[in-house]
């Protein structure tokens, strides 16, 4: 294991336990399934995904960065800005990427039912941030890869990019709250614990808005950002009503086959969307 990987391995577990130890401390909502259902099978899909992107990646995305350098790929490497510039604006390209990467997998449908996997987690925590379905991770690698190229991202944006990435999936999806002024401040800069969970929320218009896993402002440029929910954050109505807390719906084999599950007709989201079309 090379020094890169050991540091960035570091910051994950440092990260993950610091935001585990806080939320078992104080957590923010009470979960209907005990922790080891969820648990065991949230971090066996995380252990496949980082399998599957290692075959089909071996060279990782820096390495990626790397090639683009060496061939003179991507428009960095023919306008040739100042490193530090290159780095800032690296990161930021990477990060509107992902956001609009967020956006289309809630738009097309095929997508939606890959990244439904993610929002049928009947509890929001520190392991719902990392469980995303084998083949949305595939799909990211390669628009990541893309994104890199053709800018010609520095490798160095894309190793800060990606531990920031990871840091703050695990942040926000941490089962705490801040004080409500706090939290309020805070987001004017980044994607909080409630600004994530309106995200998780059942209903159509609150699913779709807060797409931003780190910055809020993508959500704000783009007109996503819902800075509150129909319901407080209290008793909002996590999770897919499809997929109800149940030791079947959270098991690892349950939840690599979720993509194959029809659509739901009857779901809250249709009837919220029917309320807010009246209202308008
Ligand atoms: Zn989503
Ligand atoms: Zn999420």
């Amino acid at each position: 294991m090379n020094e890169n990987s050991l540091i960035r391995l570091s910051i994950f577990f440092g990260v993950f336990s610091l935001m585990a130890l806080l939320e078992l401390a104080w957590p923010a909502r009470h979960a209907a399934l005990k922790r080891r259902y969820r648990w065991q099978a949230n971090l066996s899909v995380v252990v496949i995904g980082a399998i599957i992107a290692r075959l089909i990646l071996p060279a990782t995305l820096a390495g990626v960065a790397i090639f683009a350098q060496d061939n003179q790929l991507g428009l960095f490497h023919h306008l040739v800005p100042p490193p530090w510039l290159a780095i800032v604006l690296g990161v930021l390209w990477l990060d509107c990427v992902i956001y609009w990467q967020h956006r289309l997998f809630h738009r097309v449908p095929v997508l939606w039912r890959i990244h439904r996997m993610h929002h049928a987690d009947s509890h929001v925590d520190t392991t719902t941030g990392l469980r995303f379905h084998p083949v949305e991770i595939m799909l990211s690698l390669g628009i990541k890869a893309a994104a890199i190229l053709l800018l010609g991202v520095p490798a160095l944006a894309v190793v800060i990019f990606e531990v920031a990435l990871n840091a703050f999936s695990i942040f926000n999806h941490s089962n705490i709250r801040l004080p409500q002024n706090i939290d309020d401040k805070l987001a004017r800069l980044v994607i909080t614990q409630r600004l994530h969970r309106i995200h998780h929320s059942q209903y159509a218009a609150e699913t779709n808005s807060n797409f931003g896993f780190s910055v809020s402002w993508w959500d704000k440029l783009f007109g996503s950002f819902k800075a509150r929910a129909q319901q407080p954050d209290e008793n909002l109505d996590i999770g897919q009503q499809q997929y109800p807390p149940s030791k079947y719906n959270s098991s690892l084999w349950r939840l690599l086959t979720m993509p194959l599950d029809k659509p739901a007709t009857d779901t809250k989201s249709a009837a919220y969307n029917a309320i807010d079309d009246s209202q308008k």
